[in-house]
């Protein structure tokens, strides 16, 4: 395997900052993502691994270590228990994966169309988007576990899955490196029409409507608010939505709504479990000063989307995370909540 040296780690993101990587190798085989690993611990490196890039902020300074961008192709199909199965390597392009899945008429991503980055990027922080999630249909996830050097098939449950979070993420961080994904899903099953915009899109129409046509339902609402990568776009210079929404227990959710009352505002929610409440981070940034189009030199908030930060053009890593940690102040001053990042902070 070819292992490159001082390799620019920007133009692997979507964000477009960051530094070098020390070294980077682009495995394309089990064997090869352990010859990768073999090969950092051989020098002392550290290891980080990178999917499509979507969900990183990368320091300026870049990464000491072994980059490892995981290239494992290939869609396996296959059948059980009256669910199509489709095995996918963790190096896939995610919407190349949904779109096969759409074209093979099984319900179950459709509504996940358009998010960027990889399939083995997706259990990491159980990816979701317009009332759909990965945690419903992912059956196991076959990783490399660094602990023990062992090959181990994750089920469902054992990765932990919640809203933004699995193990990957939380307890486990660091320790497996995902090889392929396994999904079930639900041959001509009918799309989910839960999310508000995308019923909005349909009404009127008489019959359900397909597959094909949720998932370019889908996309095109993501292009208009610039959650899908479109060349020149420059508002999707990002990581998407760039802080979790707040899960509030009753008393915090009170202790927000009489502020917000005092402001004769309301802030949207939605119930999430155990008697907690799902607020709206983007509304929180927007009424904390920062709304769509906010400029600070060259980072900003997307003009299309209020929980996006974007690079502006020749914005800096740091650039980034002074605006991140000014939000973050604001927001708890205004409204005493702890907003928490959603992309990763690499070499920081
Ligand atoms: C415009 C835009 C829109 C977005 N919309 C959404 C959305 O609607 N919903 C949503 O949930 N997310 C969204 N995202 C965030 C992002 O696309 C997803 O989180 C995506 O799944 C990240 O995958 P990736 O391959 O790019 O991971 P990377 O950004 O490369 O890495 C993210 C994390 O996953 C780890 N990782 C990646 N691959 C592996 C692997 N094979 N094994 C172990 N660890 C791995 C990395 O080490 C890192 O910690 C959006 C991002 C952008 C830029």
């Amino acid at each position: 395997m070819n292992i490159q040296e001082n390799v620019a780690l920007a133009p692997l993101t979507t964000f477009k900052v960051g530094g070098p990587a020390r070294y980077l190798a682009q495995p394309s085989t089990t064997a090869e993502v352990v010859e990768g690993v073999q090969f950092a611990r051989a020098r002392g490196l550290p290891l980080f691994v990178l999917g499509g890039g979507s969900n990183l902020v990368i320091s300026d300074a870049g990464w000491p270590g072994l980059a490892l961008k995981i290239a494992i192709s290939g869609i396996d199909e296959g059948n059980e228990n009256g669910k199509s199965l489709f095995e996918v390597g963790a190096g896939e392009e995610w919407d190349r994966f949904v779109a096969r899945s759409v074209t093979r008429n099984c319900a179950g991503v459709e509504c996940l169309s358009g998010i960027p980055g990889s399939v083995g990027g997706t259990p990491v922080q159980n990816v979701g988007a317009y009332g759909q999630e990965v945690a419903e249909t992912v059956v196991s996830v076959l990783t490399l576990d660094l602990r023990d050097g062992q090959i181990r098939e994750l089920c469902s449950e054992a990765c932990g899955f919640q809203y933004r979070t699995s193990i990957f993420n939380t307890s486990e961080r660091g320790r497996f490196i995902i090889l392929r994904v396994t999904y079930a899903l639900t041959p001509g099953g009918p799309p989910r029409m839960q999310y508000a915009d995308l019923k909005k899109h349909f009404a009127g129409f008489q019959q359900t409507p397909s597959l094909t046509s949720t998932r370019e339902a889908v996309r095109r609402i993501r292009a208009s608010k610039a959650m899908l990568i479109t060349p020149g776009d420059e508002d999707c210079r990002s990581a998407g939505s760039f802080f979790k929404n707040p899960v509030l227990a009753a008393e915090q959710y009170e202790e927000l709504t009489r502020r917000a009352a005092a402001k004769s505002l309301q802030v949207p929610s939605y119930p999430a479990l155990d008697a907690q409440r799902k607020v709206s981070a983007a509304w929180l940034v927007e009424y904390s000063g920062f709304g769509k189009g906010y400029r600070s030199g060259q980072v900003g908030i997307s003009r299309k989307h209020a929980l996006a930060i974007v690079n502006r053009g020749e914005a800096a890593a740091a650039d980034i995370l002074a605006l991140k940690d000014h939000i973050q102040q604001r927001v708890e001053e205004l409204w005493g909540i702890q907003l928490e990042p959603e992309p990763v902070l690499v070499g920081l």
